[in-house]
């Protein structure tokens, strides 16, 4: 009976324990507030975060201070919703089709290792939340180990494997899952949501055979079914590919297609339809048109985390844009003329309507993890007032991936991923690499310390 009562005692005394580790209470107060909903900042803001949601936003005059909450007195700084890239690949560091990485890292317990840096340099650049649109199920298992709390990093939004159309002639890659006709499209779908895929993504390109109307829509119609959104990579320009995947009912487009069409009616009708489209202009503009930005995108702090080896292999990566660059330039490209045609057609894009949300493709031509910030500094530079393209990385982020209700923006009830900026990012966008702290799901972590932190 004694036994009977010390183990009633010690299970309610445990489940007391961790009841009150899950509401552990923050409060953040002094600073000024960016909420992510497109209102003007609030100063001396309060935020009250208890155990993961945020709880109250207000003003330290109207919100109260529970006791015993961890208190972060941000006077001076800058709160604003975790940020969301919607488009990068954890598997890559920066080097697609501009590098190599030295071959022994192209093992899976070392690509491992690669996977863990990225997922850091995202969470203590202020990134809570990213979406992968391609990679093995490496990816999948990272993101599981956050999800268990074993490893921090961001959320992970992750597509696994790119469905494309079969072309017996390319070489088979390990990203690429190829069907042929409406019913493998279907089974290859269902095959990735049996993986735990959180989104489909299908690859439309002039390089492979085009899929079927039919085919692409059975895709999406699948994934839907099985509650996943979908979104189509599309070749730059390509109205054809673009309305392929508005006529068979993408959730959103990737790349900046849309942008160039020549067809007047595609924006409208992904307006209509309320598409997402993450045109990369920000990093494009980092890429090509203020390439010493991409120079000292190696920042030394955070390039510490990777390996020499790597580390030289991304210089290496990032000369060879410079080359290319240079290329380009020589062969008659001109830069400050290609700014100024995208300013006109970020422009276009957002008067006709469509969700315009940011993304960098980081992993891939010189984009390294953890230096988005200058990419959404380059939105401010290509057609988006700074605060438009706060709303790209937050509200019209989590809108672009179905998470509008739990992510985005700082609000009673949703989900505690929030930043704190030491500089005014309305100011100048590439404030947003000052990070003061990262507080995702009700956790703050100062980035200096996870630098550090060997796990
Ligand atoms: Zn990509």
């Amino acid at each position: 009976m004694r036994l009977i009562i010390f183990w009633i005692l010690l299970v309610l005394l445990s489940s007391t324990l961790s009841y009150s580790q899950e509401l552990q209470t923050i409060a953040i107060s002094g600073a000024t507030l960016i909420d992510g909903t497109g209102k003007p900042p609030l100063s001396n803001a309060a935020v009250i975060i208890e155990g993961n949601r945020i709880s109250k936003v207000g003003t330290t005059e109207t919100v109260l201070i529970p006791l015993g909450a961890q208190r972060i007195d941000a006077a001076g700084k800058f709160v604003l919703p975790g940020l969301i890239d919607t488009h990068l690949h954890l598997e890559m560091v920066g080097l697609s089709d501009v590098g190599e990485l030295p071959p022994q890292w192209n093992k899976p317990e070392k690509l491992r290792q690669l996977v863990l840096t990225n997922v850091k340099l995202n969470l203590i650049s202020g990134f809570t939340t990213v979406r992968d649109l391609a990679s093995t199920d490496l990816v999948l298992q990272v993101r599981d180990e956050i999800n268990a709390g074993r490893i921090v990093g961001p959320r992970i939004v992750a597509a696994g494997m790119q469905l494309v159309k079969k072309d017996s002639t390319a070489q088979k890659q390990p990203i690429f899952l190829e069907y042929d006709g409406p019913d493998r499209a279907r089974a290859m779908v269902r095959s990735l949501a049996a993986l735990g895929v959180d989104v489909i993504k299908i690859r439309l390109t002039h390089s492979r055979p085009i899929p079927s109307l039919e085919e692409v829509r059975v895709i999406i119609e699948e994934a839907h079914r099985l509650g996943l959104r979908a979104t189509v990579h599309t070749d730059v320009p390509a109205d054809d590919l673009v309305k392929l995947a508005i006529d068979a009912g993408a959730d959103g487009i990737e790349h900046n297609a849309p942008l160039r069409a020549k067809d007047e009616q595609i924006l409208k009708m992904m307006a209509q339809k309320g598409m997402s489209l993450m045109a990369q202009s920000g990093a494009f503009w980092l890429q090509r048109i203020d390439t010493t930005a991409l120079i000292d995108s190696l920042d030394p702090s955070q390039m510490k985390l990777y390996p020499d080896d790597v580390l030289s292999a991304l210089h290496q990566g990032i000369d060879s844009v410079h080359r290319q660059t240079q290329q380009m330039k020589n062969s008659g490209w001109d830069a400050r003329r290609r700014q100024a045609s995208f300013i006109q057609e970020v422009r276009r894009a957002r008067n006709a309507g469509v969700l315009l949300v940011f993304g960098t493709d980081c992993g891939a031509y010189g984009m390294v993890h953890g230096q988005q910030y200058k990419a959404l500094y380059g939105e401010s530079q290509i057609g988006s007032s700074p605060m438009q393209a706060i709303l790209m990385a937050t509200r019209d982020a989590a809108k672009a991936l179905g998470k509008s209700n739990e992510l985005g923006t700082i609000e009673a009830g949703k989900l505690a991923d929030l930043i704190i900026l030491n500089a005014d990012p309305l100011i100048d966008l590439r404030n947003l690499h000052q990070v003061f702290r990262v507080i995702k799901d009700g956790t703050a972590y100062d980035p200096a310390e996870l630098i550090s932190a060997t796990k």
